[in-house]
This record gives structure tokens, sequence and C-alpha cells, in this order.
């Protein structure tokens, strides 16, 4: 599949030579090009040199991590930013918190071959690459083995097998990592496989890239996932209303206009997202770009994340609040992950 989408490529950059998404060269090169030293991101954001961060081999294991252009939506001389605080390797991730383990949520004991992560009924998550174009410092994947689990390696043919070794299967979920940190050829390949697979409806993915890296979001990515015949769903990841600009609304629109049903997943974080105001600022503008708010997750209890966890308790008054000021649909189910769980499990409040 991916040699005809090159074909493709080939003859509509003859006829056409211009078009309205940048050629996919130019997100590989951002991709690269991101932050990834502390004291360039502090003197970009005319922040103080001496903020307080990780160093040494605290910040070897999960380092700094920003694109660009995320990087340019944060305000400039604000330490106290939401866009900000969510990257910054903190001196805090280093102090114990109770409760707080590598594996808060237990995935590696549900890992099959393939990067197959099989817990709920009808749907299975693939975890395609440990690759990220952003590291949140909140992120319960930051401590995972990626070294045994990536599916990417390969044709994909562990996890095509198992999937199609399943019939309960009806939705397989891209996952990592990021799905779409991953080359173009490399997911056509993978689109192309699961088409083929008769007992499967649904093809998800779950990426931040659309909102960090919003030229990912090309013609060739665009093309392949409008050609699956699977219905599709694009879960995205944004935390705070100013995480979306005029770019990331245009990069939403195209995966629209390829077919997907865009939905949002957000993590309730501590000085970031916890108030009623920010909450419904963000389902709004969510809204208002065509992507329903689905899931809000309190914090996976993760080593390192103490500092940003918000209590159920304050979790639930959060909810009363917005619920009262919105209509139905522009709440989103306030969630935590409890390994062993049959599903997400809803809080009540
Ligand atoms: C969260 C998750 C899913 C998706 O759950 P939904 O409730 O369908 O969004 C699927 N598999 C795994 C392993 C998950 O962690
Ligand atoms: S993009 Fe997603 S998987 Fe990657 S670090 Fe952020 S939250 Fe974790």
């Amino acid at each position: 599949m991916h040699v005809k989408l090159r074909n493709n490529l080939l003859s509509m950059d003859d006829h056409f030579p211009l078009t309205d998404t940048p050629p996919h060269a130019d997100w590989q090169r951002n991709l690269a090009d991101a932050i990834t030293k502390p004291a360039e991101l502090l003197a970009l954001l005319e922040l103080d040199p001496d903020l307080p961060a990780l160093d040494g081999s605290a910040l070897r294991d999960f380092p700094l991590r920003v694109p660009r252009g995320f990087a340019a939506r944060m305000r400039r001389g604000d330490a106290r930013d939401p866009l900000f605080l969510q990257v910054w390797p903190a001196s805090a991730e280093q102090q114990p918190t109770p409760g707080f383990t590598r594996d808060a949520v237990g995935d590696l004991a549900k890992l099959k071959p393939g990067g197959v992560i099989h817990k709920y009924h009808g749907r299975a998550l693939v975890i395609a690459t440990g690759a990220c174009a952003v590291h949140c410092r909140y992120c319960f994947r930051r401590h995972f083995p990626y070294g045994e689990a990536i599916a990417a390696r390969g044709q994909w043919r562990e996890t095509l097998t198992q999937l199609a070794a399943d019939d309960s299967i009806e939705e397989a979920i891209l996952s990592g990592g990021d799905p779409l940190a991953l080359s173009d050829d490399k997911l056509a390949a993978l689109a192309a496989g699961l088409d083929k697979i008769p007992h499967l409806r649904r093809l998800r993915l779950h990426t931040r890239v659309p909102v960090v890296l919003p030229e990912r979001v090309d013609s060739v990515l665009c093309s392949w996932l409008s050609q699956s015949r699977l219905q599709k769903i694009i879960v995205l990841h944004v935390n705070h209303p100013n995480e979306i600009d005029a770019a990331v609304g245009a990069a939403l629109n195209r995966l629209r206009a390829a077919g997907a049903t865009l939905l949002n997943q957000a993590v309730l974080l501590r000085g970031i997202n916890d108030t009623a105001g920010t909450q419904i600022a963000l389902s709004e503008k969510l809204f208002a770009q065509g992507v329903m708010p689905y899931y809000l997750h309190l914090l996976d209890r993760v080593e390192g994340a103490g500092h940003f966890e918000v209590d159920s308790l304050t979790a639930g008054n959060l909810m009363r609040e917005i619920s009262a000021r919105l209509p139905g649909y522009l709440v989103p189910r306030l969630v935590r992950e409890i390994a062993g769980a049959p599903a997400k499990t809803l809080l009540p409040w």
C-alpha cells in the first residue's frame, strides 16, 4: 500500500506543485529539531536560568523534549504557564510520593508479542512505538520498557497475527508512545494489514502529535487514513485551551476531512487545568474545533508525578461546577485507571 501512496504523491506533485499542507520532510525535521536542553527552553521563554530542574541521570531517564511550535504557545516570563509546567523537568520529580510506582496501571503484565495489550473487551491496544514528539512529565509511560514492546519493528507481522487470532476484537487502538511519531510508510502498511482482518470494524489512534506538531497532519497521513475501510476515531490529548491555536485547528479540520471522529482525553493536573474556568474553556474550545470531550483522567500514580496530583474530592467538586455550567455533551467523564478493572473506572461525584 505504501508504494501506491508514494506513486499517488509523485503524480500529484507533478501536476499540483502547490499544496495547502506542508511536504512531509517538514514535520520530520521539526520533530527532530525539538528543544531538549533545559537552558535553551528557559532562555527562549525569558525565564530565570536558575529555575530548579532535574539534572544528571534523572533527566537522562526521561529527557526534556518540546517541539518549537508548542513552546511558541507558552507565555514569556511566566514560570507558571500551563504548557510550560507540563514539560518542565522540575526537581520535585525526585521527591518520592507514597503509593506512586513505576508501572501504575499494570500494563506490563498484560503485554503480548507484537506490542499488543488486550485489557478490555472488544478493543486491543498496540504499543506502536516508544517515541513521542513531546515529553509530558506526568506521563504514566515514562518508565515503560519500550525496548521489549515496540510493534513497528519488522513488518507488524506479530501484531497482525495477534489481532487476527481473536475475533472478539473489533477495534485496534494505536498507542505508544505516540503512533504519529512513526513514518507514514510504516503506518500505511499497518493500516493496510488491519483492513484485511475481517472482524475489525474500527481503527483508533491515541495521539498528542496533532496538538504539539500540527504540521505532521499532512496530505500523506490524511491519504492512508482516509483510504482505510475501518471507522476512524482519533483520541487527542489536550489539557489546556492554550494548546489549541490556528495551526492546530487547521490540522484537526484535515483529520475530520479524512473521515475521523475526534475525541479528547485530558489529565487533571494540579496548577495546570484544575479550575472550573479552565475546564470549561477547554471543552468549549475543543467543541469549536469539532472535538468532543471524552475522558478527564485522574493522574496515574506513577513515580515522579506526585506533585501533579489532584485528589478525587477536589476533582468531584470541579465536576459539579463544570456540569452546572455546560451542556451534558461538553462534560468529560471523570475516570481513573485501576489495574485489573474491565474498563476505565468512572468516578462518582
Ligand atoms: C484506555 C485503554 C483502552 C481504551 O479504553 P476506552 O474506554 O475504550 O477508551 C483500551 N485498552 C487499554 C489497554 C487501555 O488502557
Ligand atoms: S505524548 Fe502521551 S505518551 Fe507521550 S509523553 Fe505525552 S502523555 Fe506520554
